[in-house]
């Protein structure tokens, strides 16, 4: 139980936020420490450096103009006034003899630098500095060593004691302000991760309240136009999508059962007078009925298997170059029968040279449902207009008819499978020519798109893409 708390607490996003919100401030913290301490010792070595210059060059002056007993007896007055904790001199020759010091009790047997002679003695120069170990004491020493004339040296030396406390006492703030400021880090890491991650928490309740029971529950969204508002908006119209689909296929599923129902309780009818005792003729009749209300079913089943498929795509080999005036002037042909029965007037206006690529079985099953839709939902003495143009960039087919029209609230739903309007109940059909159409002109990278008033007729119109704008 706690071992899985923590891995949780380990895996989330607002703990490694946290964490990093506090190791990006520790370093940067630490940087600025560091620069700031370098400057601070340099601030101090440079000042410390100056006033040992000072000292040494008057010093120097007073060697030039009063001889080595002045300079003597000066160097020590120097170093009393200042404190003989503080600050020390010796006198040495070039041999490495000294001669003269100031009390050097406390610094014990500060030695001499080697590197800061050679300056003087090898490289020429008249003073060079050095930092060096008192002996027992938890501090240093900063030196300067200047020559007199040829063969005197000066070693004059500053304790560096009170900067070294500076700087301990600066360590320790730095270090008890590190550990405050990296407390106050993460806690308020913690606090921005948590509140920048709340939308994703509330993503996630939402998501595990959805079932397919409870499809209605939405994510708030608070409008502040971030990113997770944008999460939670496209969260939102996913389920509504989700929504819209489930419905869908419940819908289909009633009308499916209810569509197989009416069938098959007609034959099982047949079936049961039959069985009551029949001659020859009736058990005839029943088989042909049976046969017919089979042939129905399998029409139904085989359509909405072909609308399925055609929805995930058609085979590109199937696809040639045709005419779609060519394949509308033969549609018209071939319904002209069915038209004249009914006494509708056909109208072919479909100019040459449409090219499309196709399926031409698929394109000629779009052209007659439409066409026979038209015919169907027109009565006598009616006029069915079908209509081919193209513009180079889409070639335009409409199927026009002055008939029963369709409401404005069905228009969208005329291209669901199984939707059929309440008008047409009397007409023959499974309501599933308008959506095998759509399919059809969908996998042809076109579409469908409908315009229709009760009682004024409708125009359905199909734009495919022409040949010649899908393959450049
Ligand atoms: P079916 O014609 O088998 O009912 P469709 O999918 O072809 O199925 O059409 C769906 C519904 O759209 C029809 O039931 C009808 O209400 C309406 N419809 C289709 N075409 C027309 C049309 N040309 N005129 C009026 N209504 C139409």
């Amino acid at each position: 139980m706690f071992f899985d708390r923590t891995r949780k607490l380990w895996h989330s996003l607002a703990f490694r936020l946290t964490l990093w919100y506090a190791l990006v401030f520790v370093l940067l913290a630490m940087t600025a420490f560091a620069l700031f301490y370098l400057l601070i010792v340099r601030v101090i070595d440079q000042r410390t450096d100056e006033d040992l210059l000072t000292n040494a060059n008057r010093l120097g002056q007073i060697y030039n103009l009063e001889g080595s007993e002045m300079l003597q007896r000066a160097a020590l007055l120097q170093v009393q006034s200042v404190g003989e904790h503080k600050m020390f001199f010796r006198l040495f020759y070039a041999t490495g003899i000294f001669y003269s010091s100031s009390n050097m009790a406390f610094w014990k047997s500060i030695g001499i630098d080697r590197r800061a002679v050679d300056d003087l003695l090898v490289k020429g120069r008249t003073y060079s500095y050095a930092t060096q170990p008192i002996p027992d004491r938890p501090f240093k020493a900063r030196v300067i060593y200047r020559r007199f004339g040829a063969a005197i040296m000066l070693q004059m030396g500053y304790s560096l004691e009170a900067e070294n406390r500076l700087l301990q006492s600066f360590q320790r703030i730095f270090m008890i302000t590190m550990v405050a400021l990296l407390g106050l880090a993460v806690m308020v890491g913690w606090f921005m991760a948590r509140r920048a991650l709340a939308g994703v928490a509330s993503v996630t309740r939402t998501a595990r309240q959805i079932s397919e029971e409870d499809l209605e529950t939405r994510v708030p969204v608070f409008h502040q136009h971030n990113e997770i508002d944008q999460l939670a908006v496209t969260f939102n119209q996913m389920l509504d999508r989700i929504q819209h689909l489930v419905k869908g296929i419940r819908q289909m599923n009633d009308n499916i059962a209810h569509d197989l129902r009416s069938p098959i309780t007609r034959i099982r009818g047949l079936a049961e007078v039959t069985l009551g005792g029949a001659d020859l003729a009736e058990y005839q009749g029943m088989a042909a009925s049976t046969i017919e209300e089979c042939d129905w079913l399998l029409h139904m089943i085989n359509t909405m298997l072909t609308i399925s498929r055609t929805e995930a795509g058609l085979d590109p080999k199937s696809f040639r170059r045709l005419d779609l005036s060519a394949l509308a002037h033969d549609a018209c042909a071939l319904f002209q029968p069915l038209a004249e029965d009914k006494g509708i007037q056909m109208q072919a206006e479909a100019q040459g040279g449409c090219p499309v690529l196709g399926d031409a079985a698929m394109l000629q099953r779009l052209l007659a449902n439409l066409i026979d839709n038209a015919i169907k939902y027109t009565p006598t003495g009616g006029r069915v207009r079908v209509g081919v143009t193209c513009d180079g960039e889409s070639a335009r087919l409409e199927v026009e008819d002055n008939g029963t029209g369709i409401a404005t609230e069905d228009h969208a739903r005329v291209f669901e499978r199984f939707f059929r309007g309440d008008r047409s109940r009397s007409q023959e059909g499974a309501g599933l020519g308008l959506s095998l159409a759509l399919a059809i002109a969908r996998a042809h990278g076109g579409d469908i798109s409908l315009t229709s008033r009760p009682e004024q007729g409708s125009l359905f119109t199909v734009r495919l893409p022409m040949e010649d704008s899908r393959t450049q």
